[in-house]
């Protein structure tokens, strides 16, 4: 917990910026990185294998920002942060100061730069699906989160039956539940399972009606969220057995960060409540 690998001010050669001079002839910027990783395994084997190279990763992300060039470096930064991250899969984060020394600015400043922090999180969503060929929609869900850019499905639960919720009548629901790995926000990963939903044509006719396809957040990390789009941990999620079911299959001492109960006490206490 809490180890990194520091790269401290590696000089880079690059075209980012707004006027034609930067982008023509290139200047120098100065690359700051913190690698977030876990350096006990590697401590303790003193073998390569069980590090990030970061002689390698420096000449990656050299290569990478020379090849890259953007009007803003925030820009230069975010882009670089998540082509690291996408490259080593080692990496929990990373923190990433891209400074530019010598800004055309016409001031006596010494550098101007941006400082980011990016981590990888872990996400659990639910799917459902009531309509058509449930078994392809969901199948076809796993497929689309694992082709998203920032995306990777790392596990996925069986796929259960379970009678319909709320009331209203239609046909028995498919289940399940997949853990994700993600570079997006809440926001982001919300905008693109709606994107995934509406490409399996789902049509939002009755409130709790069938659906070929259901997609929801239930964690992501430990955050607590509640905005108007989005609600995390979702709501529902302790109430209802066909989502603790499946989700005991991947994480079943996953603490709720609010009730503060793991995914097996509230499956216990929803079969409790419904004898
Ligand atoms: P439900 O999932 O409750 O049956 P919908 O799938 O139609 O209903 O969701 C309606 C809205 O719920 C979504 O457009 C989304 O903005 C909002 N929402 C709030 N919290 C979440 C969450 N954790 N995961 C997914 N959607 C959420
Ligand atoms: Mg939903």
């Amino acid at each position: 917990m809490g180890d990194v690998i520091q790269i401290e001010n590696l000089a880079v050669f690059a075209f980012h910026g707004v006027y034609p001079e930067e982008t023509k002839l290139g200047q120098k910027f100065l690359l700051s990185l913190t690698l977030h990783t876990d350096t006990r395994k590697a401590g303790r084997s003193d073998d390569l294998k069980d590090s990030i190279h970061y002689g390698e990763l420096a000449s990656f992300a050299s290569q990478y920002t020379a090849a890259h060039p953007c009007k803003l470096i925030e820009a230069a930064a975010e882009q670089l942060a998540e082509a690291i991250l996408l490259r080593y899969p080692k990496l929990r984060g990373v923190t990433l100061e891209l400074k530019k020394p010598w800004a055309p600015v016409g001031l006596p400043l010494e550098t101007v730069s941006v400082k980011i922090s990016r981590f990888r999180h872990q996400v659990y969503l639910a799917m459902g699906s009531n309509l058509g060929d449930r078994k392809g929609y969901l199948d076809g869900a796993v497929r689309a989160l694992d082709a998203t850019e920032g995306c990777h499905v790392a596990a996925v639960s069986s796929y259960i039956e379970t009678a319909p919720y709320g009331g209203v009548e239609q046909g028995d629901f498919l289940n399940a539940c997949a853990e994700l790995e993600t570079l997006l926000t809440p926001e982001e990963l919300l905008e693109q399972i709606n994107r995934i939903e509406k490409e399996a044509y789902r049509e939002r006719t009755i409130h709790w009606g069938p659906r070929t396809l259901d997609l929801d957040i239930l964690f992501y990390d430990d955050l607590i969220l509640e905005t108007d789009r989005l609600i995390i941990p979702h709501t529902e999620l302790h109430k209802r057995t066909f989502v603790l079911e499946p989700l005991k299959e991947l994480a079943p001492n996953k603490r709720h960060p609010i009730l503060k109960k793991t995914v097996l006490e509230m499956l216990q206490e929803c079969e409790q409540t419904a004898m």
